[in-house]
């Protein structure tokens, strides 16, 4: 239904006959750490994520897995040399 709370006018899944069903009845308002991210929308109400009605909560155990304004932390994996045979690539003259 379209949501006639926070998000005025927005097709919401948690918008029914009997008002926002959502944990109390309304979305949250976005979060510092959310800042600069290209989800965040304007509404007269305040602003809001597009995509999760309670941004404080993408952030309390990390970074916020929607967010497009942050990379994820990719481990760069040291390449591992067996020693035995890299020596043995020496020897044979390939590198
Ligand atoms: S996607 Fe995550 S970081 Fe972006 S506005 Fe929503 S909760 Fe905040």
């Amino acid at each position: 239904m379209i949501c006639q709370t926070s998000k005025q006018g927005v097709e919401c899944f948690f918008m029914a006959k009997n008002g926002c069903n959502y944990n109390g009845g309304s979305c949250y308002t976005i979060v510092e750490s959310c800042t600069g991210c290209a989800r965040v929308t304007e509404y007269s109400a305040g602003k809001y994520c597009s995509s999760y009605p309670q941004p404080e909560l993408k952030w309390t155990s990390g970074q916020c897995n929607f967010a497009t304004h942050i990379k994820a932390e990719t481990l760069k994996e040291d390449k591992k040399v067996n020693a035995l045979k890299a020596s043995k690539r020496k020897a044979a003259g390939k590198m």
